[in-house]
């Protein structure tokens, strides 16, 4: 089997893309959403507590991502020590998730820093979502309610889409003109071709 990274800047479209390889029965790690989850097991919760002191607790006492990403997004080192917390605990799980995918010919990783976190060499192959900045900008906006300036600090901490297109095997375009299905259909037929499958 052979592991695939899902990659794009915020609001590209990462998460609607893998929606559709796992329509095509591949399976998807969503490595985001599970380091959210991460941030919710207590041991996680002391050593972030630890760092970022109680400020990013909620009412329920419990990590408010709202605030945490708030200290993170601003300060370059305190968001490498979240990650440096984080990035081990689901790699391992990664691994282990991997290991029940026998039998499938490839499988994906989603995770929006794959280039800035030095994970390039975890894969055999990356496909790169990319979009225009404004409509990333829009689409972030509209998704979580949040404003243009929270969604251009959180840019400032990626590379940017040209610098990430000539290190990436595939790059699909979301840009509202090319029909994402179409684009989707044609790498999973490649990556089954690099898997061996023809
Ligand atoms: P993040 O990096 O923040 O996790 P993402 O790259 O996973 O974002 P998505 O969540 O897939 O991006 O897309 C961002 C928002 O834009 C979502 O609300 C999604 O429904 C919408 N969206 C994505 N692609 C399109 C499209 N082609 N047409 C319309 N809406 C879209």
């Amino acid at each position: 089997m052979i592991l695939a990274g899902l990659t794009g800047n915020i609001g590209s479209g990462k998460t609607t893309v893998s929606r559709l390889f796992t329509m095509f029965g591949v399976p998807v790690y969503h490595a985001d959403e599970k380091g959210k989850q991460f941030l919710g097991h207590d041991e996680v919760k002391e050593q972030v507590i630890s760092l970022f002191g109680r400020g990013i607790l909620g009412n329920g006492q419990e990590i408010d991502r709202k605030k945490l990403a708030a200290v993170v997004f601003g300060d370059k080192e305190k968001l490498s020590k979240l990650n440096e917390i984080i990035h081990p605990m689901v790699r391992a799980d990664f691994r282990q998730w991997v290991d029940k995918q026998k039998g499938h010919p490839y499988a994906i990783q989603e995770v929006a820093i794959l280039f800035e976190s030095g994970l390039a060499g975890d894969f055999d192959k990356i496909v790169l979502v990319t979009a225009p900045e404004s409509l990333r900008i829009g689409r972030v906006c509209k998704r979580d309610g949040v404003d243009e300036e929270s969604v251009r600090q959180r840019i400032r901490h990626q590379w940017s889409e040209e610098d990430k297109i000539p290190l990436s095997d595939y790059v699909i375009q979301n840009n509202e003109s090319s029909l994402l299905i179409d684009q989707a259909a044609v790498i999973h037929r490649q990556l089954l071709k690099d898997a061996g499958v023809t």
